[in-house]
């Protein structure tokens, strides 16, 4: 069984960026389906999966790679909001960020310091902050 699904799987494109997100928006879709009655978005969820599908099991691998390569180019933006989003959470439990008042400066405190003087690195203004 293990090798006939190797043998199957052997030259196709198999998983990537792009599939793991239509497969995961298609699942997102079929829960918000169960909310209508219309359905509509069990169709598109299924749309998705088997545009999914098509891709992992493609012996066309440079078409494949261009799709991704697409995806990527055109999420980069809402890839990257994520990923900061994600840091400044992690940041968020040991850090306090303030911003400067003279020039807007974004200031990273350790918490639990107490009382502390905060001077701008970059325009030298100085306020007192608890931390
Ligand atoms: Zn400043």
């Amino acid at each position: 069984m293990k090798e006939k699904l190797y043998r199957f799987m052997q030259g196709r494109y198999g998983m990537d960026g792009l599939s793991v997100f239509l497969i995961g928006t298609a699942f997102v879709l079929a829960v918000f389906d169960t909310f209508t009655r219309t359905h509509i978005l069990n169709l598109f969820s299924w749309a998705l999966l088997i545009f999914a599908y098509t891709r992992i099991f493609s012996r066309n691998h440079s078409r494949c790679m261009g799709q991704n390569m697409w995806f990527y180019e055109h999420t980069k933006g809402i890839r990257a909001f994520f990923q900061k989003e994600k840091s400044r959470m992690k940041i968020r439990k040991t850090h306090h960020i303030y911003t400067c008042r003279n020039c807007g400066q974004k200031i990273r405190i350790p918490k639990g310091k107490g009382k502390i003087i905060v001077t701008c690195p970059k325009c030298r203004s100085e306020f007192t902050k608890r931390s």
